[in-house]
């Protein structure tokens, strides 16, 4: 059953921060490392974090007047394909943030835009908004498995790396040359 208060946390969920033995007074500081699955729908058409694959998080939780202070380190495994020949890509995602969640009810709280200042509920932080924007804005948009990858033959369609250096389908190729004037001696199939 899903919880029917959405903004309500769950203090036991992997990205919420529990900030309950980290006092209250600036210069407090607390260190916390973490194993947690990664959350769903993490990505972009060609490449993603594979749901429930381990996050490994270094966090750092810093009290200050108006809240705490949390700085980020997050490293997943990323799976994709390449954007010009496809083949699979296995790769690391490492993404840093900092974020102020301030206290509910504090200056900041009610003086600073939803979206501009993270908000604490109760001793409760929820990593996963930031977490996941960072992720995704560190994901490149045109994975490559390698920088120089040649892509394919836009021909045939096989992999430049494994053609060749002399492959062309020049019309003085005499096979490409028959079946072109096959082609064109047809008519047009009726679908
Ligand atoms: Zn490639
Ligand atoms: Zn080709």
């Amino acid at each position: 059953m899903r919880d029917s208060q959405p903004t309500h946390l769950d203090p036991r969920a992997p990205l919420v921060l529990d900030t309950r033995d980290l006092p209250r007074s600036p210069g407090a500081m607390r260190e916390v490392e973490r194993v947690v699955p990664a959350p769903e729908d993490l990505g972009l058409v060609l490449i993603r974090v594979p749901a429930g694959t381990d996050v490994s998080l270094s966090l750092r939780l810093e009290s200050v007047s108006e809240g705490v202070w949390v700085s980020a380190q997050a490293t997943a495994a990323l799976t994709g394909e390449c954007g010009r020949c496809l083949r699979e890509i296995n790769d690391e995602l490492d993404v840093s943030f900092q974020e102020l969640y301030a206290y509910e009810h504090s200056t900041t709280d009610e003086t600073t835009d939803e979206d501009e200042v993270g908000r604490m509920q109760g001793d409760l932080i929820d990593l996963e908004p930031d977490l996941r924007d960072a992720m995704v804005l560190a994901l490149p948009n045109h994975p490559l498995c390698r920088e120089d990858c040649p892509g394919l033959c836009p021909e045939c369609g096989a992999l430049w790396d494994d053609l060749p250096a002399d492959h062309s389908h020049q019309q003085d190729d005499p096979r490409w040359a028959a079946l072109n004037r096959l082609k064109n001696s047809e008519p047009a199939q009726e679908l």
